[in-house]
């Protein structure tokens, strides 16, 4: 585990599978329709139980045209899952959204923050959003997500504790190179 202290809040970093993640809340690199798909949204709905995709068919309702849009961000209970929120966070596609991937990407974990923030959630653990099907270079992504996080904080009281469960060495690796540039 490698850990930052952002002002009052604290920053780590590890390898995992973030289903297992003890964290109040999870994000999940969902899909606009909010339906479940393959990478860490698959693995989520496995472990959360049919529950989840309930929840999200009764919140699509609300959503223009059933969509979530790209750099939304919407709240369901966990279900099974040890994580008592799961944060939805659509993700750009890194090739459709050209020079406005970045900004996109930011907003995804802006959103997710602002959340916790308003449920007073005390720790949160995200995925790398976007750098596996939807083909955000990691070593783009990292910076961006960390510096999104940093500025979603802002001098709140919640978040207290953002943990990045990142599921192989070389995404741990892009995502430490990047903190250590950024916050040490
Ligand atoms: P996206 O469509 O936003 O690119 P993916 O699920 O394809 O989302 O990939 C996002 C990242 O999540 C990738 O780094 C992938 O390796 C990782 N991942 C897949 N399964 C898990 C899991 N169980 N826990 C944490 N990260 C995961």
């Amino acid at each position: 585990m490698h850990r930052y202290a952002l002002g009052e809040a604290s920053l780590e970093l590890c390898c995992g599978d973030i289903t297992e993640a003890d964290t109040v809340a999870i994000a999940n690199a969902a899909n606009a329709m909010l339906m479940g798909g393959g990478g860490v949204d698959g693995a989520i709905h496995r472990a959360a139980g049919p529950e989840l995709a309930k929840a999200l068919i009764e919140l699509k309702r609300d959503l223009p045209g059933g969509v979530l849009e790209t750099g939304g961000a919407v709240i369901t209970p966990g279900f099974l899952l040890p994580a008592k929120w799961v944060i939805h966070c659509v993700g750009p596609i890194f090739e459709r959204e050209g020079d406005s991937a970045a900004k996109l990407l930011a907003r995804c974990y802006a959103k997710a923050l602002e959340l916790c923030r308003r449920r007073e959630l005390e720790s949160i653990a995200f995925p790398s959003i976007s750098t596996g099907v939807y083909g955000y270079p990691v070593n783009l992504a990292a910076p961006v997500a960390l510096e999104a996080v940093r500025r979603g904080l802002g001098d709140g009281a919640f978040p207290r504790r953002i943990r990045f469960v990142l599921f192989d060495d070389a995404t741990l690796e892009a995502y430490r190179t990047a903190a250590d540039a950024l916050f040490r």
